[in-house]
């Protein structure tokens, strides 16, 4: 094969490569405009399925889904999840929280106070944002603390809300039935 080709190989192929890439940024944003909260209308995606690690308040690893930037430059978060049942649970509110946490403190940028759980049904692929309240680091510096205490037997948990967690716990042993015995009403 000549140079020329050769050149022309690389050039139709760069070519090709930031048609899809133009292609599935124009897809995303089509999708994101059924679910996006009017909210979120001026905001862009400024980080996607990225890890933030800190030592402070205490050493902790956040891998989040989706930040977006408002024009104020506050990042929102999202975090999807794939549930027939459009709710948001106290577990993604505190895996949110850490997220705000470590992204504040490996960074110089601050998170909004309300994040979205953004669930999506696992077969009609509908999608339901659901604003949620964040904790603020003192009570995540509170429930990394009740966790050591708990993996140190100094006291005991308090049964999840959602049976499917406990049912897929790797501490339900040690639970035992003191715990999982609770019924909520
Ligand atoms: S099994 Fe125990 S530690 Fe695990 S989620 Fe249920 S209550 Fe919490």
């Amino acid at each position: 094969m000549s140079i020329t080709n050769v050149l022309w190989a690389g050039f139709l192929a760069g070519l090709l490569l930031l048609l899809w890439r133009a292609q599935t940024r124009r897809r995303v944003r089509r999708a994101e405009k059924v679910w996006k909260p009017d909210s979120l209308t001026t905001a862009v995606l400024e980080y996607a399925e990225r890890t933030f690690f800190t030592e402070h308040p205490f050493r902790l690893v956040a891998k989040i889904d989706r930040a977006y930037g408002m024009p104020s430059g506050l990042l929102v978060l999202t975090e999807l999840k794939r549930r027939p049942v459009p709710r948001a649970y106290r577990s993604d509110i505190v895996e949110l929280s850490a997220q705000k946490v470590a992204i504040e403190n490996s960074t110089s940028q601050r998170v909004a106070n309300v994040a979205y759980v953004v669930v999506e049904h696992p077969f009609s692929k509908k999608r339901a944002p659901i604003p949620v309240q964040l904790l603020g680091e003192s009570e995540i510096v509170a429930l990394a603390q009740r966790y050591r205490d708990i993996s140190a037997r100094r006291t005991i948990p308090i049964k999840a809300e959602r049976h499917a967690l406990c049912a897929s716990c790797g501490y339900k042993r040690q639970c035992g039935p003191r715990v999982l015995a609770v019924r909520y009403v």
